[in-house]
């Protein structure tokens, strides 16, 4: 079902109506076994609040989670406790979501502890090898987050969200607080690592960039609704929705031949997610918007795995 999460926000003393925000809209999409899935869109789109819905890290207002023939939202307190040693999450900051007073051979014991893996021994034995699994060294386990870099604290990241041997991985922002050349050796660990573990990844970034050599396939969110998806050649070689054009449109290219590709200038500014346009809530952005937009909202028509939520396709 189409999932939904809407966010009420007080008013407090002011007298004025609570707001609702649609952080996510109606959302259906299905990521595929072993592949990675990269949600992609600007800040405030709802793309973090759909992951973390996916993984049941928050409650849906609306729609279910189909995890292998399971609704992970209809499932009770301990069956959902067994199921999250399968579904875990690699944030965006390695140093706010490491605890700074634990040692990371803690830190790596947490999740091993919270479900009962083994003895201490067993433990310890096990977090040297997920240091190793993510290229660092064994000892290392006795130091505190704040001796690490920025690039070694994603990997120890890394390594908690392994450690109880997941299927599937969401990856929030999880490279965009690292240089470039720290994010492209992050990336290649992520990639080895799900082809040794087969592992499945939804892979969250507001940077298009960043998933052209790693995603199989794209999902682009505007304002709580997913408005484009596709395979990662065919969003970037033949981008049909003019908000992901506008995106691609501003990621560098080395091509010179692409250089020259049409940038669609966005009107307006961005819509509160509060008080969302009628229509087609990108129309009053979109050089391309005629009278329809305003009033009738396009769905997202899929075939194959592709589809656009437009009522005028670019390339058609
Ligand atoms: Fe633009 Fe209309 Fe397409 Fe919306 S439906 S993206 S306003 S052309």
């Amino acid at each position: 079902d189409q999932l939904t999460k809407y966010y009420r926000m007080s008013a407090g003393f002011l007298g004025s109506r609570d707001k609702v925000i649609r952080a996510v809209d109606g959302v259906s999409l299905e990521i595929y076994e072993r592949e990675t899935f990269a949600l992609v869109g600007e800040s405030g789109c709802g793309k973090t609040t759909l992951g973390r819905a996916m993984l049941r890290l928050v409650e849906r207002t609306a729609g279910s989670v189909n995890y292998r023939g399971q609704d992970l939202h209809s499932l009770d307190e301990g069956s959902m406790r067994a199921m999250r040693k399968k579904l875990q999450i690699v944030f965006q900051d390695p140093f706010a979501s490491l605890n700074p007073r634990m040692r990371v051979k803690d830190i790596l014991a947490e999740p091993l502890r919270a479900h009962a893996y083994g003895s201490e021994a067993r433990i310890e034995e096990r977090c040297r090898e997920l240091l190793e699994v993510v290229g660092l060294r064994p000892h290392l386990m006795r130091h505190y987050p704040h001796q690490f870099s920025g690039g070694q604290r994603q990997r120890i990241g890394v390594a908690r969200a392994l450690a109880n041997n997941p299927e599937f991985v969401v990856c929030d922002e999880a490279v965009s607080a690292l240089d470039v050349s720290i994010q492209a050796q992050v990336l290649n660990l992520l990639r080895d690592l799900q082809e040794q573990l087969k592992l499945t990844y939804l892979f969250i970034t507001h940077d298009l960039s960043v998933v052209r050599q790693f995603a199989d396939r794209i999902g682009v969110m505007f304002l709580g609704r997913l408005v484009e998806v596709g395979t990662t050649e065919e969003i970037f070689s033949n981008p049909r929705h003019p908000y992901t054009m506008f995106l691609i449109s501003a990621v560098p290219r080395a091509d010179p031949h692409q250089r020259n590709r049409e940038r669609p200038v966005l009107v307006g500014d961005i819509p509160s997610p509060v008080n969302l346009p009628s229509g087609c809530r990108f129309h009053t952005r979109c050089p391309y918007a005629k009278d329809i937009c305003r009033t009738e909202d396009p769905a997202l028509a899929t075939n194959d795995g592709r589809g656009v939520a437009c009522h005028f396709p670019l390339g058609e």
